[in-house]
């Protein structure tokens, strides 16, 4: 947090990936993990002549996600050429929008403790993503210092979604509850997967401050490609401090591009920003404006079901903001209201959703809650059961006694870890969601008994060895 004559100036340009069978101009199918430049043609590796067509779901994809972000939909969207070289980018150019978008203003509103804060979304256009550029040699395996860099075309073409919002965020804390209620919102539209794992969620970051009270906007850093939760919460802190630190030794902020290193919590200049003027923005020749008609949109409209924001606002009368936050973002709400409606007082409810055996274990009121709802066992089968991710069964939960035991812990999370090589680099790498992957075997492999803090601690100590 800021010193406190010191506000955060921050906005946030997500980028996901939309999820459809073939690229946004092309029809080479999207594959993740294929083996790289195999889905490749000369409409996305730029033969000269070749022509783009656009794909229909990617577009409806789009005004989905507007209509939920309160956009206005656009009657005439107009394709751009955005220029720029750079050799995962054949065409010389990247087909984007710039000034036509298919979504105009709208907000996201995000449920607080405090009330709704309203994050305001400047536009939300489509465009194709990049070819996937992989620094190779060198002793580090990064950018610098490496020897040398390979192209991956399958990643080229893949139909992309960009949502701008305005800068309305103020700490790093509403940073991260927007970002993860934006997440949440295209995850359950069905329009992209939104893992950060996999790339197929990323940010932009732009981070300025200004004295409080204070009118307009200073030179902002840009951080690039941001691609988790927890780097953007790190990324936007150490921005703060880098820029209060300039700016009290009396130095000037230019507006810049960077890139976060979570090793070494620093922040390196990636390039003097551009300017739009710089892109040589123009309507792209090769295709049509997208005019959609009204039915459609009234037909995507009512596709929409209740809303990630609006099902929080919901539970929170409940259980309070955080907690039906928590529920709802981890998508493990449903099984709260499932219980909830066999009576299951509401604060258990969601702790026997959210697995939290610890809740359980101090809170003799609730067990005893769920002993007397009368819950039965095939009710509470039915609705995990319904949950394919969810590793243990009603039997289990109701006969729960949790297993704290080291060193009945350990040879299970030893072998879990030697057997999963590929997600231990993973973590390692800095990519921290693997953990739940990690707990997820240890309570499949205990039969859901584990306790889970011994076995987060355990599992920490082991995978940072
Ligand atoms: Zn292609």
């Amino acid at each position: 947090m800021p010193p406190s004559d010191w506000e955060l100036v921050c906005g946030l340009e997500v980028h996901a990936h939309l999820k459809t069978r073939t690229k946004m101009f092309c029809r080479c199918e999207l594959e993740y993990g294929g083996a790289e430049n195999t889905h490749t043609c000369p409409v996305c590796l730029a033969h000269p002549g070749a022509l783009p067509v656009p794909n229909e779901r990617a577009i409806e994809h789009t005004i989905k996600l507007g209509l939920a972000l309160g956009c206005e939909i656009a009657e005439h969207a107009v394709f751009a050429r955005k220029n720029y070289f750079y050799p995962d980018l054949p065409k010389g150019y990247q087909i984007s929008q710039y000034e036509s978008p298919l979504c105009g203003p709208g907000a996201l509103l995000v449920p607080t403790p405090d009330g709704d804060e309203r994050v305001g979304i400047v536009r939300a256009h489509l465009e194709e993503d990049a070819a996937k550029t992989v620094h190779a040699g060198g002793a580090t395996g990064r950018s610098v210092g490496a020897d040398y860099s390979l192209v991956d075309f399958n990643r080229g073409g893949t139909p992309l979604i960009e949502i701008v919002s305005e800068p309305d965020l103020r700490s790093a804390d509403e940073a991260d509850r927007y970002i993860r209620l934006l997440r949440q919102t295209i995850v359950e539209l069905g329009v992209s997967d939104a893992e950060m794992e996999k790339g197929t969620l990323r940010a932009d970051v732009n981070v300025s401050v200004r004295k409080r009270g204070e009118e307009g906007f200073r030179p902002r850093w840009e951080l690039k490609n941001m691609n988790s939760f927890t780097f953007i919460r790190r990324g936007i802190d150490a921005a703060i401090r880098e820029q209060i630190a300039a700016y009290e030794r009396g130095e000037e902020i230019e507006q810049s591009t960077y890139d976060y290193d979570a090793d070494t919590d620093m922040l390196t200049v990636h390039r003097s920003k551009e300017e739009a003027d710089d892109y040589r923005y123009f309507p792209e020749p090769d295709l049509v404006p997208i005019e959609p008609p009204r039915e459609l949109v009234e037909r995507l409209r009512g596709e929409i079901g209740e809303l990630p924001a609006d099902r929080i606002r919901r539970y929170a009368e409940h259980v309070g903001v955080e907690s039906a936050t928590e529920l709802v973002s981890t998508g493990n709400d449903w099984k709260a209201e499932a219980l909830a409606a066999e009576g299951v007082e509401w604060k258990a409810a969601a702790a026997i959703a959210m697995n939290r055996g610890d809740f359980l274990r101090e809170n003799a009121t609730a067990l005893a809650q769920i002993v007397r709802a009368n819950v039965t066992r095939e009710a509470l089968d039915e609705a995990f059961a319904a949950a394919a991710s969810s590793p243990i069964s009603a039997d289990q939960y109701l006969a729960r006694t949790a297993v704290s035991d080291e060193s009945e812990l350990a040879p299970v999370i030893d072998a879990i870890i030697a057997a999963n090589p590929g997600q231990v680099a993973t973590y390692r790498a800095g990519k921290e969601g693997v953990l739940g992957f990690f707990v997820g075997q240890v309570m499949r492999e205990t039969g859901g008994k584990a306790d889970p803090k011994v076995v987060n601690r355990l599992l920490l100590e082991k995978l940072r060895g």
